[in-house]
């Protein structure tokens, strides 16, 4: 069986054929400037198969960049089908599933319009996702699709973690509570951790930090979760690569009446000015404060400790939240591949029974335990894979 999957932005499409019982993936690409003008690039998998990179084909919308990702799919010389019928499913990133969704499912007309209804909670990509699964619709009709949603995972947090101390019935009317992303992500990397120290998941309580360009850690407990730091939008949290995380909201009424702000200004200072970019007017990257902060630069310095000392924080947090803790897994762009961020994510944490190994640590962007051996609280670098994941549930809804 394959499954394509699909992650569709206002602009931009990300796709992976893959077989989700094996985990081979056979294509991943990206379609860029759609409404624009559009660049196509596909990577086959397989040997002897060329790659495009970013080459132009007119995409004036989505289905334009779809029937792109197709033809490239079963294309003669370069394609890794025969044809479309070994397209099994399609599985679909949805950002938003609001209180609606607390786990994958397949896409009907009612599903559409429930996912239509969460628009207002995620208004930059929720209509992007929508357009997406429409054009794969009208390009691929009869073949089975699925929606996998980045807040679904989080759903089985307990009022008392998704509250916010807001009046309540803007709970009950507007739905203003912590709803949590990267679900799949972390989903994904606890049922590895499980598999992994060969334990059932329902035994485990594992802190699960994604940390890349945008960052989250969630608490799992059982297998569920209990509690994350993302909030009723991804700006919560962590301090990001651009985005500032938690802060105190009086600091927007300050900088609005100082500066004359409209909330639309404000909202990109705090989305796409702020974070780890923010403080150290250098980058988002971590690569580039690294080196920035080796050369002497204080501020990239701060930036990094500022985004280290909040994640170690949230580690505590977390395992108190949760009454103990036994696994702590890094994912995502830092996560896997920073060495050194890694050791200072958990410095201090000794206390608690986490540490990491230094010598076992020394690696980027594979699966391995880090923790000392006979360590109580196995730490764990698990590089993420939302593809399969989407692609899994797809498999499984579809039979
Ligand atoms: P992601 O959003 O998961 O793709 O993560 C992207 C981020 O990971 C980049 O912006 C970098 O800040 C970070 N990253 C990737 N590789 C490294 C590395 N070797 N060291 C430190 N940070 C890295």
């Amino acid at each position: 069986m394959n499954v394509l999957v699909i992650n569709a932005g206002s602009s931009s499409l990300k796709y992976q054929l893959l077989n989700p019982a094996s985990g081979e993936l056979l294509a991943k690409g990206l379609c860029e400037r759609i409404g624009i003008d559009g660049k196509f690039t596909y990577k086959p998998q397989v040997a002897g198969k060329q790659t495009l990179d970013a080459i132009d084909v007119a995409m004036p919308t989505h289905a334009e960049a779809i029937e792109a990702v197709l033809n490239a799919l079963v294309d003669e010389k370069n394609g890794v089908i025969a044809s479309m019928s070994e397209i099994d499913a399609v599985g679909h990133r949805v950002v938003h599933g609001g209180e609606k969704f607390a786990s994958s499912v397949v896409i009907t007309d009612e599903v559409m319009d429930a996912i239509y209804e969460c628009n207002p909670l995620a208004p930059l990509h929720n209509p992007a996702n929508l357009i997406g699964i429409r054009a794969c619709q009208a390009k691929m009709p009869g073949v089975p699709m699925v929606a996998v949603f980045d807040t679904a995972f989080h759903q089985t947090m307990p009022p008392k973690a998704f509250t916010y101390a807001i009046p309540y019935e803007y709970y009950q009317k507007d739905k203003m509570r912590r709803y949590g992303f990267h679900g799949t992500s972390h989903r994904y990397v606890s049922q590895r951790c499980a598999e992994i120290l060969g334990k059932p998941i329902e035994e485990l309580k594992i802190v699960s930090c994604h940390l890349g360009n945008g960052s989250s850690i969630t608490a799992v407990d059982g297998g569920k979760s209990v509690d994350t730091s993302m909030g009723l939008t991804p700006l919560a949290g962590l301090p990001m690569g651009t985005r500032s995380g938690d802060m105190d909201a009086g600091i927007m009424e300050y900088l609005m009446k100082q500066y004359n702000l409209s909330m639309d200004e404000m909202m990109t200072i705090l989305n796409k000015k702020s974070g780890v970019l923010g403080i150290s007017g250098v980058s988002s990257d971590f690569r580039d404060l690294d080196d920035a902060a080796a050369e002497g630069n204080q501020r990239a310095a701060l930036a990094v400790e500022v985004f280290a000392y909040k994640v170690r924080k949230m580690i505590g947090e977390y395992a108190a939240a949760m009454g103990g803790v036994d696994a702590v897994i890094f994912t995502a762009g830092v996560g896997e591949n920073s060495a050194d961020l890694r050791l200072r994510f958990v410095d201090g944490l000794q206390f608690m029974g986490i540490s990491i190994d230094p010598e076992k640590n020394n690696f980027r962007g594979e699966e391995r335990i880090v923790s000392p051996e006979g360590s109580p609280v196995k730490v764990l670098v698990i590089p993420t894979n939302e593809e399969l994941m989407i692609a899994k549930d797809t498999a499984e809804l579809v039979g």
